[in-house]
C-alpha cells in the first residue's frame, strides 16, 4: 500500500516549492490508489497554531489536494500533530538509549563551541569528543551534581558508509564520518526533528518519502535512527528545488526585492497588487507576492492552470506535452520522470498556462469568477440579479481573451459605474475632446443622430459601425475624429474592446447620457 506524506510546519502561508512537494506526493498516492497524509510538523510552534495553519489547508483545498488522513479529516494513525506525540518520540529515544545508539550528553554550548573552533583552526573537521558522555547512571548523576543539563545525542557511526536508494537519484553513499551526533531530545525531554519524523513516517505507515533535496543529507541519520528502531526505512525520492526565475539558488520567500528585478516576475507581482488595491484588499508583500499560492487565489487564477504549471516544475512526460487534465496527470505521473536538476520558477510560463486555460474556460464559469470581485467594489448588488448577471456575461463576452485572471474584470470597472459618476482618464480627455477644435461640435452633432438610430434600426454593434462610417462620410471627416471622441466619452478611456460592442453593452440611453455629461465638461 503506498502511503506518502507532506509534512509542513505551519507559517501562515503556502509556498510554491512546498505545494510542488505536495502535489508530488498526493499525485503518487492517487496513481497507486494509496494514500496521501498530511502531518504537521508544529514542534516548535510559537505562534497560534490554527492562524498559522489554516492559509496551508485553505491552498490545499482551494487546489483539490485533497487528504486521506491529517488535520479535520483524522484518521487511524494519529494524532497527525508532532506537538501532540512528544510520548511516543520519548518511548522511542528510550530504545535508542537502551540499545547503545544514543546518548545523555552533559557538555554545555561553550565546551562544544571550544571544541568546533579547535578544530576549525587546525582545519579539520569537528568530531565530538564525546567528554561529556554519560555512560551510566552514576555518571549521569555526577554531570546533574555539577548543575549540567543532558541532552541525547544519537552515537552515529565514526565509519563505514551509508548506503540507500533514491527514487530520482539512484544509488547514494554516504560518510558516515561526516555525520554529527545529533541532539534527538533536549534537556526540557522534548524531541526534535529526526527523531518525530523517522517515528512518525513508521507508526504512519507512510511507504514512500518524497520530499525536497535539501532533506537529503537528513537521510543517513534518519536511516540510522530507523534502523536502531527496529523499523524498515521507507522508500525515498529527493526533488529537486524549485529556484529561482532564471537562476539555480532555491526559491524563497525572503528573497523577493531581488525577484522583483526580474521583468516577469515584476509584471506577475505588479498585475496582482492592481487587483488587490482595486478590490480594496488589505496586503502586504510578505503574505501576498508571487511566491505564495494565496497570491494566485486572491488575484483569480484557475488552480487548474497553477496545479498544470507546478506539475512541469521539474517533471515531465516527455518534450512535448503541455497540457494535462486532472486525470491525465493521475495517469501518468512517475517518479522515474523527475529531473535532477533544479526547476526555476518561469512567471511567463505559468501566465500561459492560465491564458490557455481561461480560453478555454465556458463563458458561465467566467462569469462566476468575476462576480466577486465586481461584488467587492460594490458594483454589484450581492447576489446580483439575473438582469445584472447577464448584463456581465455581456462585458465577459466582449472582453475575451482580456481577462486572464477573474480579477481582471476590473478594468471593466467602467460598465458597472453610474453614468453621473464615470471617471475619465484625464490624459484622453485632453487629447480626444478638449484639445481638437472640432470635438465638441461633432460630438453634439454624433449624440443627436444617435438619440434617433433606432427609430429606424436597432441599437447593435452592426448598425452602430454603419451608422457611424456615413456620419463620418457626411462631415467629410476622418473616422478616427469622431471615434476616439465617442469611444472616451461612453468609456472614460483611450483603450479597451471594441467601441460598438461597449455602446451595444451599455444601450443607448447610458450611451447619450455619457456624451451629454462628456459635453458638459468639456
Ligand atoms: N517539516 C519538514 C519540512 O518542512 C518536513 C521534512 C520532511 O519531509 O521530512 O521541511
Amino acid at each position: 500500500m503506498v502511503r506518502t506524506r507532506f509534512a509542513p510546519s505551519p507559517t501562515g502561508y503556502l509556498h510554491i516549492g512546498g505545494v510542488r512537494t505536495a502535489m508530488f506526493n498526493w499525485l503518487f498516492a492517487r496513481q497507486r490508489g494509496g494514500q496521501f497524509i498530511l502531518r504537521i510538523d508544529d514542534t516548535d510552534q510559537e505562534r497560534n497554531l490554527e492562524e498559522a495553519l489554516e492559509p496551508i489547508l485553505h491552498g490545499f483545498r482551494w487546489l483539490e489536494l485533497d487528504w486521506d488522513e491529517g488535520p479535520e479529516e483524522g484518521g487511524d494513525h494519529g494524532p497527525y500533530f508532532q506537538s501532540q506525540r512528544q510520548d511516543h518520540y520519548r518511548a522511542a529515544a528510550q530504545v535508542l538509549l537502551d540499545n547503545g545508539l544514543a546518548y545523555y550528553d552533559y557538555a554545555n554550548t561553550e565546551e562544544i563551541g571550544a571544541e568546533r573552533e579547535a578544530a576549525h583552526k587546525a582545519g579539520e573537521r569537528f568530531i565530538y569528543s564525546r567528554s561529556w558522555m554519560a555512560t551510566s547512571p552514576e555518571e549521569q548523576a555526577k554531570f546533574e551534581a555539577e548543575g549540567r543539563q543532558g541532552v541525547v545525542r544519537l552515537k552515529m557511526p565514526r565509519e563505514g558508509v551509508c548506503r540507500f536508494t533514491d527514487l530520482i537519484r539512484g544509488e547514494l553513499e554516504f560518510e558516515w564520518a561526516r555525520e554529527q551526533d545529533h541532539v534527538i531530545e533536549r534537556a526540557d525531554g522534548t524531541c526534535l526533528y529526526h527523531l518525530a519524523n523517522v517515528v512518525d513516517d513508521y507508526e504512519m505507515r507512510i511507504s514512500h518519502v518524497i520530499r525536497a533535496e535539501e532533506h537529503l543529507s537528513n537521510t543517513p541519520r534518519q536511516i540510522f535512527i530507523a534502523q536502531g528502531l527496529g523499523y524498515e526505512p521507507p522508500a525515498y525520492a529527493h526533488l529537486p528545488y524549485v529556484s529561482e526565475p532564471g537562476s539555480k539558488n532555491k526559491l524563497s520567500k525572503r528573497k523577493l526585492d531581488k525577484y522583483l528585478k526580474d521583468p516577469e516576475f515584476a509584471k506577475l507581482n505588479e498585475h496582482g497588487q492592481a487587483i488587490a488595491d482595486a478590490i480594496g484588499l488589505e496586503t502586504d508583500a510578505e503574505s501576498f507576492n508571487p511566491v505564495i499560492v494565496d497570491f494566485y487565489e486572491k488575484v483569480g487564477y484557475l488552480p487548474h492552470a497553477l496545479l498544470n504549471y507546478l506539475l512541469l516544475l521539474g517533471w515531465s512526460l516527455d518534450d512535448k506535452t503541455e497540457f494535462f487534465t486532472r486525470e491525465e496527470m493521475i495517469e501518468n505521473f512517475s517518479l522515474e520522470r523527475v529531473n535532477k536538476a533544479p526547476a526555476s520558477f518561469d512567471p511567463a510560463k505559468l501566465m500561459a498556462f492560465e491564458e490557455h486555460y481561461m480560453q478555454e474556460l465556458p463563458l458561465g464559469e467566467k462569469v462566476d469568477m468575476v462576480l466577486p470581485y465586481l461584488e467587492a467594489t460594490l458594483l454589484l448588488t450581492v447576489p446580483p440579479s439575473d438582469e445584472e448577471r447577464s448584463y456581465v456575461e455581456s462585458v465577459v463576452r466582449a472582453a475575451g481573451d482580456r481577462i486572464k485572471v477573474a480579477g481582471d474584470i476590473i478594468e471593466y470597472a467602467d460598465f458597472f459605474t453610474p453614468d453621473d459618476q464615470l471617471l475619465y482618464d484625464q490624459r484622453a480627455f485632453e487629447k480626444r475632446l478638449r484639445k481638437p477644435a472640432e470635438a465638441a461640435g461633432l460630438l453634439t452633432e454624433y449624440r443627436e443622430r444617435l438619440a434617433v438610430l433606432d427609430a429606424f434600426d436597432a441599437f447593435t454593434a452592426e448598425s452602430l459601425e454603419t451608422d457611424m462610417r456615413s456620419f463620418a462620410e457626411e462631415k467629410e471627416i476622418k473616422i478616427g475624429q469622431i471615434i476616439h471622441a465617442v469611444r472616451v466619452a461612453v468609456t472614460g478611456k483611450a483603450v479597451g474592446f471594441g467601441l460598438f460592442e461597449a455602446m451595444e453593452i451599455l444601450g443607448k440611453e447610458r450611451c447619450l447620457a455619457r456624451i451629454d455629461r462628456a459635453l458638459s465638461l468639456i
